[in-house]
C-alpha cells in the first residue's frame, strides 16, 4: 500500500479490502461501525446536546437504521427523506423540517404526519407554518459570516440576519406559533471553530433581546453541522470542538445553557467511506510533459462533486509503490470540468497501471447522495455496507 490515512488501522484496512476485492470498481464501501463509533463519540463527549442527523449526508437505509437504533434524531429536509426516515419507525418527535426552502404542500404534509419543529427564515415561509403547521415550534435561522475556515460554505444562501431574527420571533408569537429557538450553520468541515463563538454571541443577542424587549423566552440553540471528517488537511480532534464550544456557551449564557440540538452530517458517515474505484488511462500530453494525467472510473458526477473548485481534498492511495510523481486526478465523463485535482499536486507511484485500483478514503458523506443518474450513461455510484 502506498500510504494508508492516520485514521484507518492496519486491522480496518484489512476488513475494507477484504470486502472490496469482491466488487466491480467503482462503488462506494460504507463500514457502519465507524458510524457507530462516530455516533457514540459525539453522544459522549456533547452529553448535554441532543443529535439531529442531517440525512443528505449519506442517505442510506443502513444509516437510517442504525442511527435510529442509536437513538438519533433526524434533521429532514424533504417529504422524500421524511417517509424514508419515518418507514425505519422513527416518530415524529425525533424529526425537525430543517429546510428553510419549502412549499406550503410540504409542510401541510409534515404536520399531518405529526412534525411539530419547523426552521425558517422569512416572512413568508412563517406565514405558511402558521398555516399548515399551526401551534407548531419554529427556529429561526441566522446567517453567520466567516465561513471561511469551511471548505464547504453552507452560508448566503440560509438564515437571515439578527434584527430579522427578532421580528419573525415576534410575528411567530402573533401567529399563534411558538418560538422556540434560533439556529445557525457555521459552514461544513469548518476548521476554525472560533466562528462557533461569533455566532453564539449573535444568539446569545437575540434571546436577549426577545427576552427583555417582548418578553419571548426561547428555548434552544441548534447548532448546526460543520464537524470535521479526515482530510489531507488537517482539522482539530472532536474533543477541541466540544471543549471550545462548550466554553463558548457557558461564557456567552452562564449556567442556563438552553437546549441544545446539533445536526451532524459529515463528521457520522464521512471516515466510514472508502470509495473504490480504477484506473481507465494514463496519459501525457506531450512526450516532454511532466505530469501524467490518470483517468479513473469515478469523477465528478459519480460522487466526488465535492472537488469542486478543489474544495474537499481527499487522501487518494493506491496499493502500487515505489518512486512517486505528480498527477493530474480526472474522471471518466466528457465534460472538461470532470477533474478532480489539477492544482494541488497529488503523487501517485510511477508503477501505476491502467487497471489498478485507486482508493479515496473518508468519502462517505457527501458522495452516494450527490451522484448523478445517466451522464454519459454512468449508473449513479454503488454503495456497499460492511
Ligand atoms: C447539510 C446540513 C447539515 C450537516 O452539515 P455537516 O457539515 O455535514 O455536518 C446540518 N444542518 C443543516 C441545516 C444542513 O443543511
Amino acid at each position: 500500500m502506498q500510504q494508508l490515512p492516520e485514521h484507518i488501522s492496519k486491522a480496518t484496512w484489512k476488513r475494507f479490502k477484504q470486502a472490496a476485492d469482491q466488487y466491480e470498481t467503482p462503488f462506494l464501501l460504507l463500514d457502519l461501525d465507524i458510524v457507530r463509533e462516530k455516533y457514540q463519540e459525539l453522544e459522549l463527549s456533547f452529553d448535554y446536546a441532543g443529535i439531529y442527523y442531517a440525512v443528505k449526508a449519506n442517505p442510506a437505509d443502513e444509516v437510517v437504521q442504525l442511527l435510529a437504533d442509536l437513538g438519533s434524531s433526524f434533521d429532514i429536509a424533504s417529504v422524500y427523506e421524511l417517509d424514508k426516515v419515518l418507514a425505519f419507525g422513527v416518530t415524529p418527535e425525533r424529526m425537525s423540517f430543517g429546510n428553510t426552502i419549502k412549499k406550503a404542500s410540504d409542510i401541510a404534509y409534515f404536520y399531518e404526519r405529526g412534525v411539530r419543529m419547523y426552521a425558517t427564515d422569512s416572512e413568508a415561509d412563517l406565514r405558511n407554518i402558521a398555516r399548515f403547521a399551526p401551534g407548531s415550534k419554529v427556529y429561526i435561522r441566522i446567517l453567520t459570516e466567516g465561513s471561511e475556515g469551511a471548505d464547504w460554505p453552507l452560508s448566503r444562501k440560509f438564515g437571515c440576519n439578527p434584527d430579522m431574527a427578532v421580528e419573525l420571533a415576534v410575528l411567530a408569537r402573533e401567529l399563534g406559533l411558538e418560538p422556540w429557538g434560533i439556529s445557525f450553520h457555521v459552514g461544513s468541515q469548518q476548521r476554525d471553530i472560533d466562528v462557533w463563538d461569533a455566532a453564539i454571541a449573535k444568539v446569545k443577542f437575540i434571546f436577549e433581546r426577545l427576552h427583555k424587549e417582548h418578553d419571548i423566552a426561547l428555548q434552544m440553540i441548534n447548532m448546526g453541522g460543520g464537524f470535521p471528517a479526515s482530510y489531507l488537511q488537517k482539522t482539530n480532534h472532536l474533543v477541541t470542538y466540544h471543549d471550545e464550544i462548550t466554553r463558548f456557551l457557558h461564557e456567552n449564557f452562564g449556567d442556563q445553557i438552553p437546549d441544545i440540538v446539533l445536526e451532524p452530517g459529515r463528521s457520522l458517515v464521512g471516515d466510514a467511506g472508502v470509495l473504490v474505484s480504477e484506473v481507465v488511462l494514463i496519459s501525457r500530453k506531450s512526450t516532454t510533459a511532466l505530469e501524467r494525467w490518470v483517468y479513473l472510473d469515478v469523477g465528478k458526477f459519480s460522487g466526488l462533486i465535492e472537488t469542486m473548485d478543489e474544495a474537499i481534498k481527499y487522501q487518494v492511495s493506491t496499493e502500487c509503490t515505489g518512486a512517486q510523481e505528480a498527477v493530474i486526478l480526472a474522471g471518466p465523463t466528457c465534460d472538461s470540468m470532470d477533474i478532480m485535482y489539477e492544482h494541488h499536486k497529488y503523487e501517485l507511484p510511477l508503477s501505476l497501471e491502467m487497471g489498478d485500483r485507486v482508493y479515496w478514503f473518508s468519502t462517505g458523506a457527501y458522495t452516494t447522495s450527490y451522484s448523478s443518474i445517466e451522464f454519459n450513461g454512468f449508473p449513479p455510484l454503488k454503495q456497499y455496507v460492511i
